[in-house]
């Protein structure tokens, strides 16, 4: 998989690879399409929800440039592979699941890999999490129609947030950086990703 999909495709960050050589797939997918974890797309993980297609996981967590010392927040827990292959880069992740069922998931998933840095918070992420901001780092992994204000206050300066954002069907996928109270976007061409649902994004 990684050879094929990620390191084929032009991502060479050592941190990414190592992590997604190490964090096994399958274990954050139930049966039947565990049998595919290792195929280049998204798949079911129950409640309608998705886990992200392994290319786009390696994109996203290469756009945020994780640092060791970085407190992270991602938004969309699922599975918990995201937030797996992020607890090998970084010092600290909060992620935030809606659906109860999908967080008690992706808490058992990190459990069975012994992951002790991340913490699974079930509610709605487009209010970010106060109790542990600032963020060196925000990864959004559902489409959103615009950047949650809550989520660029709770960014600190200088950090970088990535999300999906445009339409429900078709996503941008975008890079923002915290410089004082300018956020200065990149672009990363088209996407698709399963709905954010909240306060500050659809409204279901
Ligand atoms: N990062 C996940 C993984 O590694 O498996 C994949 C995320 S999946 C594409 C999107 C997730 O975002 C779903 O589990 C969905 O329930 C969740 N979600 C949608 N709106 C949300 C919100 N407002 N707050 C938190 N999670 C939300």
């Amino acid at each position: 998989m990684v050879e094929r999909q990620i390191e084929a495709r032009g991502i060479h960050n050592p941190g990414v690879i190592a992590a997604m050589q190490e964090i096994p797939r399958h274990l954050f997918i139930p049966p039947p399409y565990d049998q595919n974890a290792y195929d280049d797309n998204p798949l079911p993980i129950g409640g309608g929800q998705t886990i992200s297609q392994p290319y786009i996981v390696a994109v996203m967590t290469d756009l945020l440039h994780p640092e060791r010392s970085d407190n992270v927040l991602e938004i969309g827990a699922g599975s918990g592979y995201q937030a797996a292959i992020l607890s090998r880069l970084v010092r600290r992740l909060t992620t935030i699941e809606r659906i109860p069922a999908v967080a008690i998931l992706a808490r058992n998933n990190l459990k069975l890999l012994g992951i002790g840095n991340v913490e699974v918070i079930e509610g709605d992420g487009t209010q970010g999490y106060p109790q542990n901001a600032p963020y060196n780092g925000i990864i959004i992994t559902a489409a959103t129609p615009e950047i949650p204000q809550p989520l660029i206050d709770q960014l600190a300066d200088g950090g970088r947030l990535v999300a999906p954002v445009g339409e429900r069907d078709v996503q941008e996928l975008v890079t923002l950086e915290k410089h004082g109270d300018r956020m200065i976007p990149e672009y990363h061409g088209e996407v698709r990703f399963v709905p954010l649902i909240g306060k500050h994004g659809w409204e279901n």
